[in-house]
C-alpha cells in the first residue's frame, strides 16, 4: 500500500531522477504554457481594439492578469528548469516550491477560466489541460496526485454546483476525466519510479564492478593496473613536470613474521590500515597496492624523506610486538617515455639492493644498477634458451673422504657460458632465478645432466661416484620436486643412493611445517638428506632440532682466519661433535690449507671439499681425469 501511494522514503538515487525528469517536463510544459498564453494576451488585447469585440475594462484586466499571472509563474519555471537542469543538486527545495507554485497558479486558473466558460454554457477544457499538464507531464508521487487532484476536482463541483448546479451526465463526464487524469498520474510515477529503481541498481552493479576493477582486493586502495593507467595518465600530461616525479616502492620488514605470527586475518588488517596510512601520508599522489608486503607510488619529488620518515615512525608505533621497517627503492623518470611498469620494476630493483643492508632504508636506480639490472633482465629472459642450448655447464667439485683423502663424492656446481656476458658464476644467476621463480628450471636441469653423466660412466665402465646437487628452497613451492627428481633417476635408471639432496640452511625456518614434510618425503623415499653452508645463515641451531639431515656441510666462513685463530678452531670443534650427537655425518667445505685438512682430519670430521683437493671443473674433464686414473677412488664408492 506504501508503495502503491508512493509514500516509502526514496533514496537521493531516485529522488534525483525524478528531478530531472520533473525539470526536463518542466521546461516543455512552461515553454507551452508560455506560448499559450503569450497568444492570449495577444488576442486579449487584439479584441480589445475592435468594438465589436470590446469587453468591459474589468473583463480585460482580470483576464490580462490571469494570463499574466500563468506567464510569470511559467516563465520562473522555465529559467529555473533550464538553469538547474546541468546543476541538478543546485537546490531541489527551491525546484520543490516552484513546481508547487507554478502548479497551484496553473490549477486555480484552470478553475477560474473552466468555471467562467461553464457559466456561459461552455466547456470545462482549459481545467483539463492545466491538470493534463500539471500531472501528467510533471511526476507527482501519487499520494500527492490524489490530494491534489482530489481538491482541485472537489473545488470545481463545490463552485459549479453552488452556483450553477451541474447535470448528471457533466458529474459523470467530469469524474471520469479526473479518475483517467489521476490513473495517467499514478501510473507515470510508478514508470518512473520503476525506471528510476532499475537505474539505480545498474549504476550500483557498475559502481561495484568498476571498484573492483581499479581497487585491490587486500587494501582497498588502487590495484596496479589501475595505478599502470593513471601514472601514464600523469606522465603524459603535458602541464605535468616530468623531473620533478618519482617511484617508490615500498617493502615492508618483517610482515612475513607478522603474518606467521598474528595469522594471515590480521596481516591483511595491517596491511589494509598500512594502505591507507600511506594514502594519507602521501596525499596528491599515486598510491597502489604492488603485492604482499609492497606497495608503490608515484609522487612529487618533494619532501619525500620527511613523509616516509613519518610512515615509519607510525610503523614503529604499532601495537605489534616485532619491529616494523621499512625500505624504500626509487626511480626518477628521464622522460615521457618512461613506461609506469618499468619504472616499478626498477624502483623495485633499487629496494631490493638494500634488503639485506640493515644500514640502508633508502635506494635510488642508478647507472650501475641499470647494469645490474639489464643483465637480471637478461638472465630471466635467457635461461630456456640457455638450458635449451647447453650454455648452462655443470661442473663437478671432488668431495675427498677425510680420513684417506681419496675422492668419495662429488658437487654439482651450474656455471652459465654466455655468448654476451661471458662465463656467469652462481652467485650472477641463482639469486635472480630465485627472484622471479624460475631456480627450478635450472635444478631441474643439473638433476638430469647429472643423471645423463651417470649413463655415461655406466656405459663406459667408470665407477659411479655419488653426487650432491643443490636445490632452491623455491623449488619445494614451484615443482613437486620429490616426486620430478624420482621420476628423472627412475628414467635414466639411477641408484637414488648416488644423489644426494642439498639444502642450505640459511632458507629454513622452524615453522614451516610443509617443507618439513617435503624434505622427509626425500628421505623416506631413500635420499641422503644434506644440510649446505650450515653456520653462513642465521636460521639458528633450532633448525636442527626441527629437520632429519645426514650430512652437515660446514660453511667455509669457519676456516677463514683459521690458522691464527684458537676460536675458530674451537667452534668446528664443537660443531662437529655437535653433529655427530645429532647422528649426522660432517663435510667441511672451503678446505684450502693442508693445516686446515689436518685440523678437520684430527677432529673427526668425516668428508672435505675445497680446492686442496680440487677445483669445480666441468663434468667432461672430471671424466677424462677419472678415466686416466688421476683419482684414488675411495672404497666406500665401490
Ligand atoms: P655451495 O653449494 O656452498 O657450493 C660451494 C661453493 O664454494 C662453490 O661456489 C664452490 O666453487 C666454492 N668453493 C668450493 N671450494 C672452495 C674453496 O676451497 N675455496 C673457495 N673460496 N670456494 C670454494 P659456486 O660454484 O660459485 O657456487 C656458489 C653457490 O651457488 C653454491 O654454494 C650453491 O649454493 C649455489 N649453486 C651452485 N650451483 C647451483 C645449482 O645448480 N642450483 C642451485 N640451487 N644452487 C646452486
Ligand atoms: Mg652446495
Ligand atoms: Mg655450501
Amino acid at each position: 500500500m506504501k508503495d502503491l501511494l508512493g509514500i516509502g522514503k526514496h533514496s537521493d538515487y531516485i529522488n534525483r531522477y525524478f528531478d530531472e525528469s520533473n525539470l526536463k517536463s518542466g521546461i516543455y510544459v512552461s515553454s507551452v504554457v508560455i506560448l499559450l498564453e503569450l497568444v492570449m494576451i495577444a488576442s486579449v488585447v487584439t479584441r480589445q481594439f475592435l468594438p465589436e469585440t470590446k469587453r468591459s475594462a474589468e473583463w480585460f484586466f482580470v483576464h490580462i492578469g490571469c494570463y499574466a499571472i500563468l506567464l510569470c509563474s511559467a516563465l520562473v519555471l522555465f529559467i529555473y528548469s533550464v538553469f538547474h537542469l546541468k546543476k541538478l543538486s543546485a537546490n531541489r527545495k527551491c525546484w520543490e516550491v516552484l513546481k508547487y507554485i507554478f502548479s497551484i497558479v496553473s490549477i486555480v486558473f484552470g478553475i477560474y477560466i473552466s468555471f467562467m466558460d461553464y457559466k456561459k454554457g461552455e466547456q470545462f477544457i482549459t481545467l483539463m489541460t492545466m491538470t493534463i499538464f500539471v500531472f501528467c507531464f510533471v511526476v507527482w508521487r501519487p499520494v500527492y496526485s490524489i490530494l491534489l487532484l482530489g481538491t482541485t476536482y472537489g473545488l470545481f463541483f463545490f463552485i459549479c454546483n453552488h452556483f450553477l448546479p451541474a447535470t448528471y451526465a457533466t458529474k459523470v463526464n467530469l469524474s471520469i476525466v479526473f479518475l483517467s487524469i489521476l490513473m495517467s498520474a499514478i501510473n507515470a510515477y510508478h514508470q518512473k519510479f520503476k525506471e528510476a529503481s532499475k537505474d539505480e541498481k545498474l549504476e550500483h552493479t557498475q559502481e561495484i564492478l568498476l571498484k573492483l576493477a581499479i581497487s585491490d582486493e587486500v587494501t582497498g586502495i588502487a590495484n596496479m593496473p589501475y595505478f599502470r593507467s593513471q601514472a601514464l595518465e600523469l606522465i603524459n600530461n603535458k602541464t605535468t613536470e616530468i623531473d620533478k616525479l618519482i617511484f617508490l616502492f615500498l617493502d615492508v620488514e618483517n610482515f612475513k613474521i607478522l603474518n606467521e605470527k598474528y595469522g594471515f586475518w590480521e596481516g591483511n588488517l595491517f596491511l589494509k590500515n598500512f594502505a591507507d596510512m600511506i594514502e594519507k601520508v602521501f596525499k596528491d599522489s599515486i598510491v597502489a597496492h604492488f603485492s604482499n608486503d609492497n606497495f608503490v607510488i608515484l609522487t612529487k619529488n618533494e619532501a619525500v624523506q620527511e613523509k616516509l620518515l613519518t610512515i615509519r615512525r607510525n610503523l614503529l608505533s604499532m601495537d605489534y610486538d616485532i619491529k616494523l621497517g621499512l625500505k624504500v627503492g626509487a626511480y626518477r623518470p628521464e622522460n615521457r617515455e618512461c613506461l609506469p611498469l618499468i619504472a616499478c620494476d626498477r624502483a623495485r630493483y633499487a629496494c631490493y639492493t638494500i634488503k639485506k643492508h640493515y644500514n640502508h632504508d633508502y635506494c635510488e636506480y642508478d647507472n650501475a644498477m641499470a647494469a645490474q639490472f639489464q643483465k637480471k633482465q637478461y638472465i630471466i629472459n635467457n635461461i630456456d634458451n640457455a638450458i635449451e642450448s647447453g650454455d648452462i655447464k655443470i661442473y663437478y667439485q671432488p668431495v675427498v673422504n677425510a680420513a684417506n683423502g681419496r675422492l668419495c663424492g662429488l658437487e654439482a656446481l651450474a656455471r652459465w657460458d654466455d655468448s654476451q656476458y661471458g662465463f656467469l658464476s652462481p652467485v650472477d644467476f641463482i639469486q635472480t632465478l630465485e627472484e622471479y621463480h624460475q631456480i627450478y628450471k635450472l635444478d631441474m636441469y643439473v638433476v638430469e645432466k647429472v643423471c645423463r653423466n651417470f649413463v655415461y660412466a655406466k656405459e663406459n665402465n667408470l665407477t659411479l661416484i655419488p653426487v650432491s646437487i643443490n636445490f632452491s628452497r623455491l623449488d619445494f613451492d614451484s615443482i613437486n620436486l620429490a616426486e620430478d627428481v624420482e621420476n628423472c633417476l627412475q628414467k635414466y635408471g639411477i641408484d637414488k643412493k648416488l644423489i644426494h639432496i642439498e639444502v642450505t640452511e640459511s632458507t629454513l625456518s622452524e615453522n614451516d611445517d610443509r617443507l618439513k614434510e617435503l624434505l622427509k618425503k626425500f628421505r623416506t623415499n631413500g635420499y641422503a638428506l644434506w644440510l649446505d653452508d650450515f653456520g653462513a645463515g642465521y636460521s639458528g641451531l633450532n633448525v636442527l632440532k626441527e629437520y632429519d639431515f645426514d650430512m652437515m656441510k660446514i660453511d667455509m666462513k669457519f676456516l677463514t682466519g683459521f690458522s691464527g685463530n684458537a676460536k675458530a678452531r674451537r667452534i668446528l670443534k664443537n660443531i662437529i661433535t655437535m653433529a655427530k650427537e645429532l647422528g649426522m655425518s660432517t663435510l667441511t667445505e672451503g678446505v684450502e690449507t693442508e693445516e686446515a685438512y689436518q685440523f678437520l682430519k684430527e677432529n673427526g670430521c668425516e668428508q672435505i671439499q675445497g680446492y686442496l683437493f680440487g677445483r669445480p671443473m666441468p663434468d667432461n674433464e672430471f671424466y677424462e681425469k677419472l678415466k686416466a686414473g688421476i683419482y684414488m677412488l675411495d672404497e666406500l664408492n665401490s
